[in-house]
C-alpha cells in the first residue's frame, strides 16, 4: 500500500518501486517478504550514453530493488535527458527575436496539466536547453 510502480519502458530487467510519502528514506522494509532492505547502489545505464547512480535499497531476499522520491526524480530527469541525446520526440519551431529574447511556440500537446505560465530553463550546451513547464 502507498507504493507507485515507476514506469521504465525501456529497462526491462530493472523494477523499481517508489516508496510514496518517504522523499529520503533511512530505511525500508520489502512489502513482500517483511524483511528490512539494504542500502544499495544502483547503478543504471540509459541509452544515449546516460548513466546514473541512485541510492536505494535492495530487499536481500526477493532481490526487488525500491527507490525513495528525491532519487526516483532523479531517474525520471535521467530518462528525460537521455530522450534528448537519442534525439526522440524531435520537432522544429521557427525562433522569433523581438530586439531582447528569442522566442518560439509550443504545441499544447507536449504539456501536461500546466496551471502556470511559468517556465524553468536550464542550459545544457551552448545551443541547447531544457525546459521544464511549471
Ligand atoms: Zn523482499
Amino acid at each position: 500500500m502507498g507504493e507507485k510502480e515507476l514506469n521504465l519502458d525501456e529497462l526491462e530487467d530493472v523494477k523499481f518501486q517508489i516508496e510514496k510519502g518517504a522523499f529520503k528514506p533511512k530505511t525500508l522494509t520489502c512489502s513482500k517478504c517483511n524483511k528490512k532492505m539494504k542500502e544499495a547502489e544502483i547503478e543504471v545505464d540509459l541509452d544515449g550514453g546516460v548513466n546514473i547512480r541512485l541510492a536505494g535499497f535492495e530487499c536481500s531476499k526477493c532481490k526487488k530493488r525500491y527507490l525513495g522520491l528525491e532519487e526516483a526524480r532523479k531517474m525520471d530527469k535521467a530518462l528525460i535527458v537521455s530522450r534528448i541525446m537519442r534525439n526522440e520526440f524531435k520537432m522544429e519551431r521557427s525562433l522569433s527575436f523581438d530586439g531582447d529574447n528569442f522566442t518560439f511556440r509550443v504545441p499544447k500537446e507536449f504539456t501536461y496539466d500546466v496551471k502556470k505560465r511559468k517556465v524553468e530553463v536550464m542550459p545544457l550546451g551552448a545551443k541547447q536547453f531544457c525546459a521544464t513547464i511549471e
